[in-house]
């Protein structure tokens, strides 16, 4: 009985050279095998200490970042298309789309009829695009 008693409560071993993917401290070789993380543990002040929780919300940034950026270039697409709209009327040739440097593979979807006619989404508008004569027809939108 004493024996076991011993063994339950006894130091941990690290033999298996696990740490964890957060913090990099050890994680002893009786955790459960699939353990990548530190336990989740509390200190005297009540704070939590979750290494997993952290690290996959470290992982995400990235992923907010690049939200960022995608909303970051629609805003930046709508400007120009406004821009358009205001100098040139809302039915350009390719060339003035080119010119504002509007890309319409960087629409938001898109969807193409039949036709052959193109409609591409973009924030606040879309554009029509005629294939045959080139001419993009652009209207407001919600
Ligand atoms: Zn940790």
């Amino acid at each position: 009985m004493k024996k076991k008693f011993t063994e339950q409560t006894g130091k941990f071993s690290y033999l298996l050279k696990r740490a964890c993917k957060y913090c990099s401290a050890p994680i002893h070789d009786k955790a459960h095998g699939a353990s990548e993380f530190c336990p989740k543990t509390w200190d005297e002040n009540g704070k939590v200490r979750d290494c997993k929780t952290a690290y996959h919300r470290e992982n995400d940034k990235p992923e907010r970042e690049i939200q960022a950026e995608y909303n970051g270039r629609n805003k930046a697409i709508k400007s120009r298309i406004e821009f358009l709209v205001k100098k040139h009327g809302d039915q350009v040739p390719t060339e003035l789309l080119d010119t504002y440097d509007i890309d319409l593979t960087e629409c938001m979807r898109y969807q193409i009829d039949p036709s052959g006619i193109l409609t591409s989404y973009f924030l606040s508008y879309i554009i029509v695009s005629n294939p045959f004569n080139n001419i993009h027809k652009i209207s407001f939108h919600d």
